[in-house]
């Protein structure tokens, strides 16, 4: 799945982030992403983002967006990149100003650090009253993790993920390190990226969650994921509405699969359907004899 063509500079333009939210749990990720998608409803669209689809796309301010893996928590996270995916360009480490560094905070933190990928703070809960943002940030000091405030280079933005206060200018803070990170890609070729989650559906069959990363996926293109192969018969946004295209760091449903890949697994088009079946058929066979193997050790 590697030997695809290498894109030049001149090929490439400025994609939006691929964000994936972190923390100990009860520490307000859930109530973080619910938030930020069912604020965002653009003016004079009807109805905010209803499902859940594992991964949404927000628009924040002049057009520009920010992409979410709708799965909090690091297991999904780990799961991925055990798989070789990399799909997350920052992480928001949710932590609760009432709580302190936990943990699977201290988890998260060094998933994001082995996977090289820059952290954003998110100290939630600061509309209670027992809330102390001060004292989470001396302990990330303690732990040589130095915000803004604090004379370092990690940002941190105190917020309230129940109420939403604060919320928009994490959100600034996201596309600030995305500005950073320069992060682009090729929309004017065949697509590749990685699955996030698929099932199957009693009346459409399998249906996929995944996420663009390079390149523009269109409907009738054919796709190899995982093991797994087929003809895009139809995309859904996360608002379910049918769309033809979808360009980088855009997440989409996908129904055409003849099975469901694994959350992690790359997806790819191919241009020659063979192609595609073959490599799949090649790949169901390693995955079994790698089941019986593991069976007789
Ligand atoms: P997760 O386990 O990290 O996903 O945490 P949840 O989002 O499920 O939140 C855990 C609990 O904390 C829930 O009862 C939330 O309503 C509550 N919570 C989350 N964020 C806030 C907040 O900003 N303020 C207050 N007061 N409660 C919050």
């Amino acid at each position: 799945i590697d030997d695809i063509e290498k894109d030049t500079e001149a090929d490439l333009s400025p994609r939006a982030p691929i964000v994936t939210v972190m923390g100990h749990v009860d520490h307000g990720k859930t109530s973080l992403l619910d938030y930020i998608r069912k604020a965002n409803v653009i003016a004079g669209e009807s109805g905010g983002i209803t499902q859940h689809i594992g991964a949404y796309s927000v628009e924040v301010e002049k057009g520009k967006k920010i992409a979410f893996l709708d799965t909090p928590g690091h297991e999904a996270f780990t799961a991925m990149r055990a798989r070789g995916a990399k799909v997350t360009d920052i992480a928001i480490i949710v932590i609760a100003a009432d709580d302190q560094i936990m943990p699977q905070t201290e988890e998260a933190i060094s998933h994001a650090q082995a996977a090289g990928v820059p952290m954003i703070f998110a100290i939630n809960k600061i509309d209670k009253p027992a809330a102390n943002p001060e004292k989470v940030k001396d302990q990330l000091a303690q732990k040589n993790l130095l915000v803004e405030d604090w004379g370092g280079k990690i940002q941190s933005q105190d917020i309230s993920a129940k109420s939403g206060l604060n919320v928009d200018e994490l959100l600034e803070k996201v596309l600030l390190e995305a500005e950073i990170l320069e992060l682009k890609a090729n929309a004017n070729r065949e697509a590749s990226g990685t699955v996030i989650e698929a099932s199957l559906d009693k009346g459409r069959g399998y249906v996929s969650t995944i996420m663009v990363q390079n390149g523009t996926l269109r409907v009738g293109d054919y796709i190899l994921a995982g093991s797994n192969h087929g003809k895009v018969r139809a995309m859904l946004d996360e608002r379910g509405r049918q769309v033809k295209a979808a360009g980088p760091s855009t997440p989409v449903t996908i129904l055409g699969l003849d099975g469901a890949p694994t959350a992690g697994d790359t997806f790819r088009v191919f241009e020659d359907e063979r192609e595609a079946k073959s490599l799949a058929t090649r790949r169901s066979q390693l995955q079994r004899e790698q089941t019986i193997r593991t069976q007789k050790h």
